[in-house]
């Protein structure tokens, strides 16, 4: 038994650094081999149930392993219509991966890695997959083309209804999209995998914001759709609530990649949106999204990029490989530090003054709760990237009185329907910000709540 994984490729850090192309270069065939060889094919595979669509692991790592690569496409894709994606960015390492039985005694299978070459085996050879779709005469309309809208899309298109898919912006994805960096997702392969969604039939709309083009009531009554998703996400950035927060050179991580990612500032002035960072670059946050924007923000050319997190390195959100990565890309890490003020020079922000933390008792996330100290640190900064959270936007709720949500903004649903009748909901906007993994299992479960509702209430 091999105890280790095998290795998967990247990028030299101080090369990697300077670019945007990605990180991680997957595996070979042989490579691929390698690693398949170390699943046990358990008879009862705890990987299965670990994995938010429940995709059969065994199934297609053994097809690996005897050469059967467009088997083990149809086998993932049976569960799951994103297996390039979701084996560059799902958190195996606590799903998946961390139930795996060779994880016990050696490393983990690597799973993720092996559902990415079979993904990027089956966009190279343009394989799609097989469908024998019997239409349905009912029509649904997803909101948002993020995960949680596409994975419903396809699970409900596959049932036969007429989809259509309502994105507000102009490019479709979600977070994929304008989100996560190319050097950890290229784009190219989330538009690949998107046209698949496409190909069983699904009809994309962009530039159509529900709740300001289009309302829920004119969805159903103009429109006439028997059923709405709602996957609208939480894009909505958290702020500090400190001094000097709305200075020039202040940024929230949502828009400060949004502006790299979907509007290619990174290319300015060869593109019209710049973003203006400096040399000394403080992020605050500690999840994937402070990570990204950290190593985005390294790769425009700051000398200096520094993380400003409140607890301690263990306690840190983000994936372990992407804290990994960071750090031999020289982001730096202050830690058990809390902003407290941005000092400015004419409006334009030159330092952020941090209370010094230490941890104190468990609190309900189960870490160690920082606890002020009274002492105070301060940085010479030319910008910072706030990155501590995000809800999900207002917009849709504003003009839809009767669309119940939490104090938090989020929709709440029952058995995945909202509070108006045949309007369902799912992913971030509903839980929360999570993972991609986890919305596309939302969308899944939720496209079965809407073809029982349809057969139950409209059929009759
Ligand atoms: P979203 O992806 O947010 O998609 C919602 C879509 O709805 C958007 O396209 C939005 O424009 C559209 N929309 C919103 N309102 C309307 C409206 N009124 N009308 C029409 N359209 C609307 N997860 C991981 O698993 N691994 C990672 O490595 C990872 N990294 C991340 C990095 C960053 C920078 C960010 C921000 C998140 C990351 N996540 C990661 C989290 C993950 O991307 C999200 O949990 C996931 O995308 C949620 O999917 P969703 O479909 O619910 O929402
Ligand atoms: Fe293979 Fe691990 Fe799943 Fe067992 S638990 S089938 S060893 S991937």
């Amino acid at each position: 038994m091999i105890k280790n994984k095998t290795k998967m490729p990247v990028q030299d850090p101080d090369i990697r650094n300077n670019n945007f192309l990605e990180v991680a270069l997957g595996y070979d065939l042989k490579l691929a081999k390698i690693e398949a060889s170390r699943c046990l094919d358990c008879k009862n595979p705890r990987c299965v149930p670990a994995c938010p669509v429940n995709i059969d692991i065994p199934k297609f790592i053994k097809e690996i392993e005897n050469d059967e690569l467009d088997e083990a496409y149809f086998t993932i894709t049976r569960s799951n219509i994103l297996p390039s994606i979701c084996g560059r960015v799902c958190p195996q390492e606590k799903q998946c991966e961390q139930a795996c039985i060779v994880g016990i005694k050696y490393e983990p299978v690597s799973i993720g890695a092996l559902e990415r070459f079979v993904g990027d085996y089956a966009l190279k050879k343009q394989l799609n997959t097989i469908e024998n779709i019997k239409d349905l005469p009912y029509r649904v309309a997803i909101v948002g083309s993020g995960p949680a809208g596409l994975s419903a899309a396809a699970s409900l298109r596959r049932m036969g209804y007429i989809v259509d898919v309502y994105e507000a912006l102009h490019e479709f994805g979600g977070v994929l999209k304008y989100g996560i960096p190319d050097f950890r997702l290229p784009k190219d392969i989330v538009d690949k995998e998107i046209d698949n969604t496409k190909k069983l039939g699904v009809k994309f709309h962009k530039n159509v914001i529900i709740g300001m083009s289009l309302t829920i009531e004119q969805l159903f009554n103009e429109y006439n759709y028997k059923a709405i998703f709602i996957g609208s996400g939480a894009g909505l950035p958290k702020s500090l609530g400190i001094p000097g927060e709305n200075l020039a050179g202040i940024y929230y991580a949502n828009e400060f990649l949004t502006r790299v990612n979907l509007m290619k500032a990174n290319r300015f002035p060869e593109t019209p949106t710049p973003v203006k960072i400096g040399q000394n670059v403080a992020i605050v946050g500690g999840g994937n999204v402070a990570i990204d924007a950290a190593r985005t923000a390294k790769r425009l050319g700051a000398k200096n990029v520094f993380i400003i997190y409140r607890r301690d390195m263990s306690s840190l959100p983000a994936r372990r490989e992407e804290i990994d990565h960071a750090i031999e890309e020289h982001i730096d890490f202050h830690l058990l530090l809390n902003p407290v003020e941005f000092i400015d020079d004419s409006y334009q922000v030159k330092q952020v003054k941090c209370e010094i933390m230490e941890l104190g008792e468990m609190d309900d996330s189960g870490r160690r709760r920082p606890v002020g100290t009274g002492k105070y640190k301060t940085f010479e900064i030319d910008s910072c990237i706030i990155s501590i959270g995000q809800s999900p936007n207002p917009i849709l709720k504003n003009v839809t009185p009767n669309l119940k949500v939490d104090s938090k903004g989020r929709i709440i649903v029952n058995n995945y329907q909202t509070s108006i009748p045949g309007v369902f909901a799912g992913g971030d906007v509903v839980s929360g910000a999570a993972t991609v993994i986890l919305a596309m299992g939302a969308g899944k479960k939720t496209a079965i709540a809407i073809d029982n509702y349809i057969k139950e209430k409209v059929e009759k």
